[in-house]
């Protein structure tokens, strides 16, 4: 993570001082834009030193386990087909499921204890 963000946000910050400095020559737009790289910079030296890798490993590890529990005899709320693994969708840490027989949407629980 660190490796990539620190060369990349030379770069980006590179870009955004070439905007600003030829953007002072008559053109706003170009410092409108230099100050968003400017800013998008600052905000990827963040994100590498406050590394976001723990949170997003926990994540896709707690989903992946209700996942294997869950889809066993998972079955649409709507007509009761069977859903596979490809009709489900994890989105922000829930599991969203697309029926494929009756096209139904809606959100599962991560583990439902009966
Ligand atoms: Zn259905």
């Amino acid at each position: 993570m660190k490796l990539v963000a620190y060369p990349l946000a030379a770069l980006l910050g590179f870009f955004g001082v070439m905007f600003v400095v030829s953007g002072a020559r008559g053109q706003p737009l170009q410092i409108i834009v230099g100050v968003i790289l400017l800013v998008a910079t600052g905000a990827m030296i963040w994100l590498a030193l406050h590394k976001l890798k723990p949170s997003v490993t926990t994540v896709v590890q707690k989903i992946d386990l209700s996942g294997d529990v869950n889809l066993q005899e998972l079955t649409c709320r709507a007509c009761g087909g069977a859903i596979g693994k490809e009709s489900v969708a994890v989105r922000a840490g829930a599991v969203f499921v697309n029926c494929p027989y009756c096209s139904a949407a809606y959100q599962i629980e991560e583990e439902p204890k009966w």
